[in-house]
């Protein structure tokens, strides 16, 4: 089927995007490249270079008719969305709506989103979180994915739109940028290879749910065969892994010498979250398979030989 992938040149989108290629899917991606990189994009794959808020964004709906659209495309990052609120806003809530207005407008079947567990609970009542916690955000970025969430709700009701809603937890692996700002995989990978000081903000006792990308790929394409209906969906291990325990373990398979420099806990940041997602898996049998060490050996493996071809 053809699927239209917003963010496909992004680092979980372009993973995405890989697996519907390998699966037999036709895949047009949108993305302004912001943060997005050429080097993920796959040429099997149809391109637009466009910003998702743009008012061209119809004449491609209009153009490629896609049965799904697949929406990664966001402004992702939590410290960027504190300093300046109104761009995250721009992007995630006005961008996002674009989108899918395109979508109604287009006559779009299903419409699966990228949102945010991490930040969509905001500092949990209790743990696992499953997808009955209330939502009470504590970033502007979880406020502003969570928006989406709303607005896919609205559309089922009044048009009929299906729609698959994922709340991802901490994704990590190959293409993840490790200059970012988001994304302590690949920064500490970045900062290790490099032989650079790595700091960890705050104690490194916050704890995260860390699930690598691939599972994550799966997840988004299993969703093309669900049901037509509208689904909130946790994806995630259920287990904590904390900052530290991540840095131990980049530590020792990249054999890196130096200890970590501490430095202040950084605003908006949740102390513990993890996901239950025993929703997802019991109705369509998906599991995260990829261990955290294997992940993390995956993705320094990835790091090295790519520093190698750049
Ligand atoms: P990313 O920055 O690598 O990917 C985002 C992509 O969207 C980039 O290719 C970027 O160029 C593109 N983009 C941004 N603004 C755009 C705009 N205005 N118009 C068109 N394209 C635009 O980030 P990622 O980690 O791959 O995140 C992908 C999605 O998953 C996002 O929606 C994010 O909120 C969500 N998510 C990510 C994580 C995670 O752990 N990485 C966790 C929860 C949710």
């Amino acid at each position: 089927m053809k699927i239209l992938v917003t963010g496909g040149a992004g680092f979980i989108g372009s993973n995405v995007v890989d697996l519907l290629l390998h699966h037999g899917h036709d895949v047009v991606i949108v993305d302004n490249l912001v943060t997005g990189r050429y080097s993920n994009l796959n040429p099997a794959a149809t391109f637009y270079q466009l910003d998702i808020r743009s008012s061209n964004l119809s004449q491609i709906f209009e153009k490629e008719r896609p049965e799904v659209v697949n929406h990664h495309a966001a402004q992702m990052d939590v410290r960027r969305s504190v300093a300046d609120p109104l761009y995250d806003a721009d992007v995630n809530v006005k961008g996002s709506l674009n989108v899918l207005e395109c979508a109604r407008k287009y006559e779009v079947r299903q419409f699966i989103y990228a949102s945010s567990g991490g930040t969509v609970y905001g500092e949990p009542q209790y743990l696992p979180c499953d997808e009955s916690h209330p939502i009470q955000p504590v970033c502007q970025y979880g406020g502003t994915k969570y928006m989406t969430e709303l607005y896919l709700y609205m559309y089922r009701v009044m048009y009929g739109m299906d729609y698959v809603v994922f709340r991802y937890p901490n994704v990590y692996g190959p293409r993840q940028d490790p200059k970012g700002e988001a994304g302590v995989v690949a920064i500490f990978t970045g900062q290790m290879s490099r032989d650079e000081t790595v700091t960890i903000h705050g104690d490194g006792l916050q704890e995260r749910d860390f699930v690598y990308v691939d599972d994550v790929a799966e997840a988004n394409r299993i969703a093309l065969s669900l049901p037509s209906g509208g689904y909130v969906y946790n994806l995630g291990t259920g287990q904590p892994t904390n900052v530290v325990q991540i840095f131990d373990a980049l530590k020792e398979i990249t054999s890196y010498s130096k200890n970590a420099l501490f430095s202040p806990a950084r605003l908006g940041e949740t102390r513990r979250i993890y996901l239950n997602s025993t929703k997802f898996q019991t109705e369509t049998g998906w599991k995260p398979k990829t261990s955290l060490m294997e992940g993390l050996k995956k993705t320094v493996e990835f790091f090295r030989q790519t520093e190698i071809v750049n």
